[in-house]
């Protein structure tokens, strides 16, 4: 048989996906060569996911190429050799290396380029464009001279950007030319929430600004606009929108769209015959598309065309949600309200800064689409509903406001037709999920996952594939898996048992024997906080250190302008004046903001990295210790001063507090802890928001679990009354043991005790009545964390080789990092603002923390 040559120009995602799909479904078996021509020099990898680069994810973790994959020899995968040239006739095209290939079918897949507006001055020094890996590692590599940064454009990508420069310590400026923030997705009253959020992430937002020009000044750019002052900034990132690449398609005579794009019809197929244009650089069905989902769709169609079938692509769902860290912001199907009779429910919490708006069809049966920002919990489960035949279970507004105990009242995955599409990215529906289950032999999200490509792209719908699998399994009668992740089948609790029971003491091991890969943002640290709960050794010896997240990894707290924040366990608020003294002549001498926290801490602010063990060693000295107030472990046992001073105290809450507070210190846990004493029940201490309270009364003590304060606040749940301190004392231990040893990863102890079978009952009857047998073991895990217990900070001190880690440049360890900056206000220093710090003169350092 001889073999045909299919051409695909561009290995970014859509390209990747079209050869991942001519080996699924057969056309390499069907006689196919494929040769990629790529312009980057790497693999393709997962674009959606840049920004995860500044959060530590490698260029290998973004790559979307498995290992091995390209060592087929129907493959061939030419990188860093862009296609200049095509040549429709002689059917061949010429690379820029001088290879010459003739194609059978060829598909352009080219992408899109960043749109860089027009302006005088929008190119030249430390000013980028936001799209490729290179870009990204240009862009950390100028933000480590500067101090300041501006991204044009407030729009999905915009805001990501400047994500991206606020985590790399820039003061950042959003500059839309719209009225509000991602005007394309969201309304006037969705964009008045987000920019309320965004500014509340640090970032400063200027909508309605046009730039004029961008002047250099020295060494840093004025942004000059229509209307306003200027801004002045470090270095300025374009995001504002982007444009097909379609220059290769237009040179070799394709036809191209209005508005740009390779114009293709239903079949993918451009002007010239075996030639289809797929991804952002076509214009397929009207329009191009801008988002990954319609390109990979684009792709099957063009495979199943090459394999003899009649795929077509009519148009795609545009559903968004963006991904930046601590917003949430959704917008799906008909978010504008355009179809003909629409209704719009809307529901806003300006305090909580929620803002929610349902579009429904004229008789209030179907759900059209609509915006959420603040709280998108529901957008996984309302996205499929909306354009589906389903009819909107219960009342409408249901949806979107809140139940009288604040969480909203939602709708369920069992409300969904069979044919709502659960994952846009890859177009899977909720009956192939479901089948998966139950026909494809799937146990688990992974399997399924892998099996329906479902939640593998953007990964907002993977919490409802999760509940969808959770729900068929049950359905066979079979326990449903809740795998921690990608790398681990095990729960944390499973994953707890295991090193419990086999005694491991490192991630190597345990990856090796129970999972798989190397590792990601969720089961890291995970794995790191239970090795810490079950061991009390350092947590950044070895490789541990390498598996804590940010504040775990210097022991301290980061705040927005790139320092950190030092707090000293103050047990129950109680502290000496000496103590008092050296707080105030450490903050003095580092030049530190000092402030009284909430659990009756003094926290001190503005320390550079290099001054926390300076710092630390005067409080160690002093006879302080860590406050933990950086880890997921118990943070303070607030009190108030009871029986001892206050005329209407019935028992010592103070000596209660500090005894709880000494006896949990450092103990790592699935989400911080929180506790509170009260010496009656008048609650000063109000102990009954913490995860456990106690509060005095005539006889005893009222034990109280299950609360907290936050974005839901919620009393915590009577649990035992009138009981004796050692009784109380024993059932927090095995309180406290059952939530590190059973919890979920990042899961309250609120949500811990709903979760059980049977809630408070059940936790009563294991730990009171010990129905499971469970209590002398959860009270010898207790007594060995007690014995155990010692001050990271104090062996940080003494030991030369952990100091090591404490610098700023790890290529100039003795360089404070010039980007830092204080003015002074009210008596203290604060972060200053961008106009107020001075310039940074000399060389230019690369920041690389280690
Ligand atoms: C920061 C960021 C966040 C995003 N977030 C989302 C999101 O949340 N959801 C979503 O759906 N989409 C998102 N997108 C968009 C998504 O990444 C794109 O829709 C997707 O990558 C398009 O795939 P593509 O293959 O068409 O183009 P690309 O991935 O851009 O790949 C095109 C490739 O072709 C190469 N090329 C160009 N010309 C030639 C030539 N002549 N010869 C050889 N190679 C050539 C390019 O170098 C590039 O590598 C995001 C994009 C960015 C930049
Ligand atoms: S809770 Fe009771 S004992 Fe404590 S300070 Fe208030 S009134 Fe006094």
């Amino acid at each position: 048989m001889t073999r045909r040559t299919l051409v695909v120009v561009g290995h970014g995602m859509v390209g990747h996906r079209l050869v991942e799909l001519a080996v699924e479904r057969g056309l390499i078996a069907d006689g196919w060569d494929v040769v990629v021509h790529a312009a980057e020099p790497v693999p393709a990898y997962d674009r959606v996911g840049l920004s995860s680069w500044f959060r530590g994810t490698t260029a290998d973790e973004l790559s979307l190429v498995r290992d091995g994959f390209f060592d087929h020899p129907a493959l061939d995968l030419r990188l860093d050799d862009s296609v200049v040239s095509i040549d429709v006739d002689a059917r061949t095209v010429t690379s820029r290396s001088g290879h010459v290939t003739a194609y059978d079918a060829l598909v352009l897949a080219t992408g899109s380029t960043a749109f860089v507006p027009p302006v005088p001055g929008a190119t030249g020094a430390h000013r980028f464009v936001y799209r490729t890996l290179e870009d990204l590692e240009r862009i950390r590599a100028a933000a480590s001279g500067a101090r300041t940064g501006a991204v044009v454009g407030g729009g999905l990508l915009g805001l990501e950007a400047a994500d991206a420069l606020r985590s790399l310590g820039l003061d950042t400026t959003v500059v839309e030319f719209a009225p509000r923030l991602m005007p394309v997705q969201v309304d006037e009253a969705g964009g008045q929430a987000l920019r309320r959020l965004v500014e509340e992430l640090g970032v400063h937002v200027r909508t309605g600004a046009s730039t004029q020009r961008i002047e250099e000044t020295g060494d840093t750019l004025r942004m000059v606009f229509a209307e306003g002052e200027p801004l002045e900034v470090d270095l300025v990132v374009f995001s504002a929108g982007i444009r097909p690449d379609d220059a290769l398609a237009r040179s070799a005579g394709l036809q191209v769209a209005e508005r740009g794009g390779v114009l293709v019809d239903d079949a993918c197929m451009a002007s010239a015959s075996d030639v289809y244009a797929v991804g952002e650089c076509a214009s397929a069905a009207g329009r191009c598309w801008g988002l990954v989902a319609p390109g990979y769709d684009q792709a099957a169609v063009v495979v199943d065309r090459l394999l003899g079938g009649d795929g077509a692509f009519t148009g795609a769902d545009m559903s968004t949600k963006l991904k930046l860290m601590g917003i949430d912001v959704a917008s799906f199907g008909d978010a504008h309200a355009v179809t003909p009779g629409a209704l719009e429910l809307v529901w806003a919490d300006p305090v909580a800064g929620v803002y929610k708006k349902l579009v429904v069809s004229d008789d209030a049966r179907h759900l059209l689409g609509g915006i959420l920002v603040g709280d998108a919990s529901a957008y996984p489960v309302l996205r499929p509903l909306a354009g589906s035949d389903a009819a909107i279970p219960g009342n409408p507004a249901d949806l979107v406001l809140p139940d009288r105990a604040g969480g909203p009242v939602g709708v369920g995955a069992a409300a969904l037709p069979g044919s709502a599409q659960v994952c846009s990215c890859r177009d899977v529906s909720k009956g192939e999920i479901c089948a998966a289950v139950t026909d494809g032999g799937c146990r688990d999200v992974a399997a399924v996952k892998g099996c329906t490509g479902a939640g593998t792209v953007c990964g907002s719908c993977v919490g409802l594939v999760k509940e969808l699998v959770a729900t068929e399994l049950d359905g066979l009668g079979v326990t449903s898996s809740n795998a921690l992740c990608e790398h681990f089948d095990l729960s944390r609790a499973e994953l707890f048992e295991v090193v419990r029971v086999k005694d491991i003491r490192s991630w190597s091991r345990l990856l090796s024997e129970h999972g798989r890969g190397r590792g990601c943002d969720i089961c890291k640290p995970t794995v790191a906080s239970i090795l810490a709960s079950l061991d009390n050794g350092y947590v950044l010896d070895g490789e541990r250190g390498t598996l804590q997240d940010t504040n775990d990894h210097m022991l301290a707290n980061l705040q927005k302008d790139g320092t950190y924040s030092v707090v000293p366990r103050i047990p129950g608020g109680e502290v000496t004046p000496e103590h008092l003294i050296v707080i105030g002549r450490v903050a003095k001498d580092f030049g530190l903001y000092t402030k009284i926290t909430g659990g009756q801490r003094i926290d001190m602010f503005g320390a550079r990295v290099e001054q926390l063990p300076p710092i630390w060693k005067r409080l160690v000295d002093a006879g302080m210790e860590s406050g933990h107030a950086y880890g997921k472990s118990l943070r303070t046992v607030k009190s108030c001063v009871g029986q001892t001073w206050c005329r209407f105290g019935v028992q010592d809450s103070t000596t209660l507090a500090i005894e709880l507070e000494l006896r949990y210190r450092g103990l790592r846990s699935p989400h911080k802890v929180k506790m509170g004493v009260s010496g009656c029940a008048r609650e000063c201490a109000e102990a009954r928001s913490k995860d456990f309270g106690v509060i005095a009364t005539e006889s005893g003590w009222n034990l109280y679990v299950g609360g907290n304060g936050g974005f839901r606040p919620r009393h915590a749940d009577l649990f035992l009354q009138d009981v004796d301190t050692d009784t109380l004392v024993r059932t927090i231990d095995r309180v406290l043991m059952l939530y590190v040893f059973t919890a979920d990863r990042l899961q309250r102890t609120a949500p811990w005790i709903e979760s059980m079978d049977g809630g408070l009952e059940h936790l009563r009857a294991v730990v009171v009545d010990d129905s499971l047998g469970l209590c002398a073991e959860l009270d010898e895990a207790m007594a060995r964390h007690v014995e155990t217990y010692s001050d990271e900070w104090a062996d940080t001190l003494a030991d030369p080789e952990r100091l090591a880690r404490f610098t700023s440049f790890v290529n100039a360890p003795d360089v404070p990092d010039p980007s830092i900056a204080f003015v002074e206000e009210r008596g203290q220093i604060r972060p200053a603002r961008p106009d107020e710090k001075p310039l940074v003169a000399g060389p230019v350092l690369e920041v690389v923390r280690s």
